[in-house]
């Protein structure tokens, strides 16, 4: 191109340059102020919550209260009109910035609309009924035979017990606590959106969604795609529970949808428990071993891939193990994960007992935690240190959960005998009715009754219907007996009271999960996919942690792209469970389908 002399533009352009720089210099003073700030708000307000989650003592608010404050404080400062006004105002030169200057600021914003101090009642009263609505979820007496039972015991009924009557009422135990929640739900419902609404979000679901850069419709359009990616294999799987739990249970009549208490977990949502694979006992094996030896060899397979050991107060502080019976007080039995000041200080929030379940979950745990500390490092500014998106954050962990019960892997540890046959097919059955099952659970159910409840206003007299239909539609589940409207089913999901409209995240993680062992399997470790050892692989630990490292600062889609050479699809997925849809038609034969 022809060089044109233009008196006047060199002039201008050095303007530009230096105004350029102007703006930046005053975005990172700016940024660098609110983190310090948000960093050390951040600390009081995760000691807080902690405190409140591991110590729950009946009649005692203490707890309560200073989360509330620290929240409070939180709150005021995240969604101060200052803060929000100086954002939107460097926001209006986001082409002198740069990139990380803006995505700092635009999570500036994200956080600001949980909270905008123009509305600063309405956010008071948030935090205040959140933390109520915890307190009556977690510290909620489920009463089995008049009783008090652990959602634990719980649990381990509707595992194992064959006796349909009994099943009944523990299931119906299970969901007394929804009487008590829907009230605090209708509440927060109508906070939470008007919260929002300040800073133009239309409601919470589109606020939560925004965070992967996507809007309302076009999220449930994407759930809607996996869900139907799905069916096919769901359906299969659906026919052949049907019929296989009706023999169990020693029933005459195949009904056409599954009754909720039939199934081995509160929602439906995880069946695996229903097969036991031959050669391959885990409970057994691992009761042995002891919970203390699972989360510390959770520790040694990701140390095995080049990772680091775990903060030595990772044990100190955390809260891995059951209660002893005689404590004066509960905890929270949701597994968590916790990044408490943004640095070195990782916990996690568990109730390890020596099983299959709790395997997999502590690897699932550690996953975030190797995750917090990858992308602690000096190149991820305080406010980027989170995933790539949160689907990224719950992959991780489920994939090394994965990795983790394949044959081979347990080989190599002595869990099983490496000669020991196992069944393949049974071995796939039973890694579907986990993962597969909680497609339409996690994309269908819940995604779609949070779209309604937090955008098209759905009635609190219609919480109940609507969850069921929604039940029925998507995992063909129906409730065993006449659930009135007095009953809220949905509350006794603990993500629809304290995790709002984002449950979507973990049917994203699945899918992102089987795209990254997909890759990993293929390229990096040349081994089939359904039986792998990742054990001690450096290679397979570098890629981990160059997706882990960036944090947020990465974009989530060139990432996934870059990565595995693929946009985001159920393809990896569909493709891994392929061997099984056969062998499930054949089951299946002559069988009636309903779905
Ligand atoms: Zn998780």
């Amino acid at each position: 191109m022809k060089k044109i002399f233009i008196p006047g533009l060199a002039l201008a352009m050095l303007w530009a340059c230096e105004s350029k720089k102007n703006y930046q210099t005053e975005a990172d003073t700016f940024i660098s102020d609110y983190s310090k700030k948000y960093q050390q708000l951040y600390t009081v307000s995760s000691e807080a919550e902690w405190a409140s989650n591991t110590r729950i003592v009946a009649g005692d608010s203490t707890n309560a209260l200073r989360t509330r404050q620290a929240n409070e404080t939180m709150a005021a400062f995240t969604g101060s009109a200052e803060n929000i006004k100086k954002t939107q105002a460097l926001l209006e030169h986001k082409e002198s910035l740069t990139t990380l200057q803006v995505k700092q600021l635009e999570s500036i914003l994200y956080r600001a609309a949980n909270n905008p101090q123009t509305v600063t009642e309405v956010v008071k009263k948030r935090i205040q009924a959140e933390t109520e609505q915890t307190e009556k979820m977690y510290g909620f007496d489920y009463k089995l035979n008049g009783k008090s039972v652990s959602t634990n015991q719980i649990d381990s009924i509707l595992k194992a017990e064959n006796d349909v009557t009994k099943r009944l009422m523990a299931w119906e135990s299970s969901k007394e606590v929804g009487k008590v929640l829907k009230g605090g739900l209708v509440n927060l419902r109508q906070l939470r959106n008007e919260t929002v609404k300040a800073l133009g979000y239309d409601d919470y679901f589109s606020y939560q969604a925004s965070e992967y850069g996507m809007k309302r419709a076009e999220m449930m359009e994407l759930m809607r795609r996996i869900n139907q990616e799905l069916m096919p294999l769901y359906r299969e799987l659906h026919t052949y529970a049907r019929y296989e739990l009706a023999k169990k249970y020693g029933q005459q009549q195949v009904p056409d949808m599954l009754p909720a208490h039939w199934l081995p977990n509160r929602w439906g949502q995880d069946w695996s428990s229903m097969v036991e694979v031959k050669g391959l006992d885990l409970d057994e094996v691992l009761r042995q071993k002891g919970a203390v030896w699972q989360v510390q060899q959770a520790e040694r397979f990701y140390q095995s891939l080049g990772m680091p050991p775990l903060p030595k107060s990772f044990y100190e502080k955390s809260s891995l193990y059951p209660l002893p019976p005689a404590a004066n007080y509960k905890k929270n039995n949701h597994a968590s994960a916790w990044h408490m000041d943004l640095e070195q200080d990782v916990r996690s929030l568990m109730s390890v007992e020596p099983n299959a379940e709790w395997y997999e979950t502590t690897h699932h745990e550690l996953g975030h935690i190797y995750y917090y500390l990858a992308y602690t490092n000096p190149e991820v500014p305080i406010l980027l240190r989170g995933g790539a998106n949160r689907a990224y954050h719950e992959a991780m962990g489920s994939l090394m959960g994965l990795a983790a019960t394949q044959k081979p892997f347990l080989a190599q540890l002595g869990l099983i005998d490496r000669n020991t046959p196992t069944d393949e097919v049974q071995t796939l059955l039973k890694e579907a009715l986990n993962y597969v099952v909680f497609i339409p659970f996690a994309s269908g159910v819940m995604s779609e009754f949070e779209n309604d409840l937090y955008a098209n206003n759905l009635a609190p007299a219609d919480f109940n219907k609507r969850w069921w239909e929604l039940a029925k539609q998507y995992q063909g589940i129906i409730p065993p007996t006449n659930r009135g409207s007095e009953y809220a089913d949905a509350t006794s999901k603990t993500h629809i009271n304290d995790d709002p409209a984002q449950y979507y995240d973990y049917a994203l993680s699945y899918v992102i999960l089987f795209q990254l062992h997909d890759h990993i399997a293929k390229n990096i470790l040349k081994q089939d996919p359904h039986a792998t050892n990742y054990y001690g692989n450096k290679e397979v630990g570098k890629f981990l942690t160059s997706i882990m490292q960036p944090g947020a600062s990465a974009d989530w889609r060139k990432m996934l792209k870059e990565k595995t050479g693929e946009d985001l699809s159920a393809r990896a997925m569909v493709a891994y469970f392929e061997p099984l849809l056969n062998y499930l038609k054949t089951q299946n034969k002559g069988r009636k389908y309903t779905m």
